[in-house]
């Protein structure tokens, strides 16, 4: 059997206050018709990462709503999720060509994950690309049974050739497909549905939640960074797309006109991303010992609470990605009332309106110069935080999702159940 990830619950009731109500309305209305039904959500790790973020809302509040919905994750090898990561940069435009070996990696483990697939489900959900060919399998088997979508996170518009038609005929066996753009869907992806549905932030996660002064002050002091001085902070894996980098750059640049400034580098170490602990060490030579600034993650003790706590903390929110699928983080800061200084690249650029809630960038000096003008200016801090908090509110939040992705299952739940 696949690993199921214990989730907890939540109700759509506690979101009725905040989103819009004929959100509300659209989501109950679809987990009446689809009461019973039986989802399935399938990726590659319980912890770290968008993806894990987004599963630990959206499957409580299916069930809430109705559904009998779970998610389980595929186990795999070092060498595995090594190409698979490869993989994943590929699709991001990293310069790559697949061998025979990793190929033979990434198919024999999917065909392992395939034989550990048990149940019966309506729809399965699979996320990304690591377990997307177990679906091949299963068909080869004669066990292929119920709507099969892929959920692509990735922003496929630079994908390298030599990645994505070697994976292209696995997911053209898909039933649907959704994106978190148009642009990223290829040319001549063969598809008979496809959805866009960009991702969301949970308001009333741990992550997300109203903290108060005294929580945040704790935390500060707990990981020694000073409360009285100006803080820039950008969560994100250590990953060369995150450009960690370009933000110490940016920050010495910003540094000169705001000398007292703090950079908060946080991090989670996902146990599908062996770079990331590459790119730490990095990352860590590149600070060069600069006490001010905080490289923290997971390993520190840095969870939900801790990763609110510093984007509340913060004066201003640095993103500065070279590619982003969407940018989670963007949206969290965004609704704690926080301007973005992000890439403009992938996602980000629905999220940050340039010089209404934060400012798009596309290099370091660009980045390091709006930086010092956030600093400096806090009154125009706190209006754009006040507008990206109404944006997020408006589009970035679980319900609106929810809403989206049951609108897809009931489509094709009418498909299986006729
Ligand atoms: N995250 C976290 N702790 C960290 C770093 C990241 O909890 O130290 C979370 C972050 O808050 C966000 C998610 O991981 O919810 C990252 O999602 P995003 O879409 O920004 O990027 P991805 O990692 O999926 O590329």
């Amino acid at each position: 059997m696949l690993t199921s990830v214990p989730v907890g619950t939540k109700s759509l009731k506690n979101y009725e206050h905040i989103v819009d109500q004929e959100i509300i309305e659209k989501v109950r209305r679809l987990g009446k018709d689809m009461r019973g039904a039986k989802i399935l959500n399938i990726n590659s790790t319980p912890f770290g990462g968008g993806v894990a973020e987004l599963l630990y809302t959206l499957i409580p509040l299916m069930r809430d709503v109705g559904l009998d919905a779970d998610w389980q994750v595929i186990p795999g090898s070092e060498d595995f999720f090594t190409v698979t990561k490869l993989f994943h940069n590929a699709l991001q435009g990293m310069d790559l060509i697949a061998t025979p070996e990793m190929i033979e990696t990434y198919l024999r483990q999917n065909e392992t994950n395939a034989g550990l697939f048990t149940g019966d489900y309506d729809i399965i959900m699979v996320h990304d690309p690591q377990p997307a060919a177990m679906l091949a399998f299963l068909e080869e088997k004669g066990k292929r049974k119920g709507r099969w979508i892929w959920r692509c996170h990735i922003d496929l518009t630079t994908a390298r050739p030599s990645v994505w038609e070697f994976l292209r005929p696995y997911l053209e066996l898909y039933d649907a497909a959704v994106f978190t753009m148009s642009q990223y869907v290829k040319d001549g992806f063969n598809m008979d549905t496809i959805a866009i549905v960009p991702p969301t932030i949970d308001p009333l996660s741990a992550k997300n939640i109203n903290i108060d002064q005294p929580t945040i002050d704790s935390v500060l002091e707990r990981y020694n960074i000073d409360s009285n001085r100006p803080i820039a902070t950008q969560v994100s894996r250590f990953d060369p797309w995150k450009d960690p980098l370009g933000v110490i750059d940016a920050y010495r640049i910003a540094k000169k006109e705001v000398p007292d400034l703090q950079l908060l580098m946080v991090a989670s170490m996902a146990s599908d991303d062996p770079e990331g602990w590459h790119y730490y060490e990095k990352t860590s030579r590149h600070a060069d010992g600069d006490p001010d600034i905080h490289l923290l993650s997971n390993l520190e003790g840095v969870g939900n609470i801790e990763v609110n706590a510093f984007q509340r903390a913060s004066d201003v929110i640095v993103q500065k990605s070279t590619r982003e699928g969407f940018g989670l983080v963007v949206s969290e800061a965004l609704w704690k009332g926080k301007p973005v200084i992000g890439g403009d690249v992938g996602g980000i650029p629905l999220q940050v309106i340039n010089g209404r809630d934060g400012y798009l960038v596309s290099n370091v000096e660009e980045c390091g110069q709006k930086l010092t003008q956030i600093l400096k200016d806090p009154q125009m801090a706190k209006e754009m935080g006040r507008f990206g908090r109404e944006h997020v509110r408006k589009n970035f939040l679980s319900p609106r999702q929810l809403a989206d992705y049951m609108g897809l299952f009931n489509s094709l739940y009418a498909a299986v159940s006729r």
